[in-house]
């Protein structure tokens, strides 16, 4: 399936958003890269997963109820064996917020290389049309609101002037012993969402919302380890 068809199939299932796997697929469409993942729909299903990944992976509950997995107790790093799945499994689904969620099922995905977290996001204004914004992750976007916005399309300029206005800009040399990230490889990001050619030039009419949060960028590469899709309103 390609990404219009993961929204044509949204849509039919009368679905508001895309879900993580489908969206990461949108993404790597746009040349985005994404770790690989699979959906496994239960325990049993681990071992033969793991099989086809690179260990440690991590384990995220698949389901259009749950918006923040972590704070449902749907995210689980750094699982080392099928064993290790298995277990996280069991445990996750007893979480309270999961167990009366709807599951699709669980992803299975392998762990991008470490790195300083950023968001990348796609918006439609009413009176602008698109926009796509960056910030750093964590604290700097829910506290201090430390994000850039242009109007689509931007250019590699526009991108890196974005990157320039950001007070956490320090932070991609690298600072307090970590090592610097690639500035490029977030411009890169950057053009693939808000670019000419890029996801919200060519499906603003289906994408209400685009938040990529976070991408993993480390000194040679950006990963979008999360992302979510919101569709706008059917015109019919
Ligand atoms: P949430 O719905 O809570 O935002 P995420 O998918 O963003 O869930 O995962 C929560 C956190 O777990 C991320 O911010 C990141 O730090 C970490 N994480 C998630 N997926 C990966 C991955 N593939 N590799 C490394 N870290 C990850
Ligand atoms: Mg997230």
């Amino acid at each position: 399936m390609s990404g219009i068809d993961d929204i044509t199939e949204a849509r039919k299932q009368k679905r508001a958003a895309l879900d993580e796997f489908a969206g990461k697929r949108f993404l790597a469409s746009f040349g985005v890269s994404v770790p690989k993942s699979l959906v496994i729909q239960d325990a049993t299903e681990a071992a033969a997963a793991c099989s086809k990944l690179k260990l440690p992976v991590v384990l995220k509950v698949v389901s259009p109820d749950i918006l923040h997995k972590s704070d449902a107790g749907g995210v689980k790093v750094g699982l080392g064996n099928a064993g290790e799945v298995e277990e996280a499994l069991r445990a996750m689904m007893k979480h309270p917020a999961i167990e009366n969620a709807r599951i699709d099922g669980f992803l299975l995905e392998e762990m991008a290389p470490a790195g300083l977290e950023i968001v990348v996001g796609g918006l439609r204004d009413p009176q602008f049309g698109p926009l796509v914004m960056v910030g750093l992750g964590g604290i700097f976007v829910e506290v201090l609101a430390d994000v850039s916005f242009r109007i689509c399309p931007i250019t590699r300029l526009d991108a890196e002037e974005m990157l320039d206005e950001l007070k956490g800009a320090v932070l991609f040399r690298g600072a307090r012993g970590r090592n610097p990230v690639s500035r490029e490889a977030i411009v890169d990001v950057l053009l693939k969402i808000g670019g000419e050619k890029g996801l919200m030039m060519t499906h603003g009419d289906d994408i209400a919302e685009a938040d990529i949060n976070p991408i993993i960028v480390s000194e040679h590469a950006a990963v979008a380890v999360d992302a979510r899709f919101v569709l706008t309103q059917p015109k019919n």
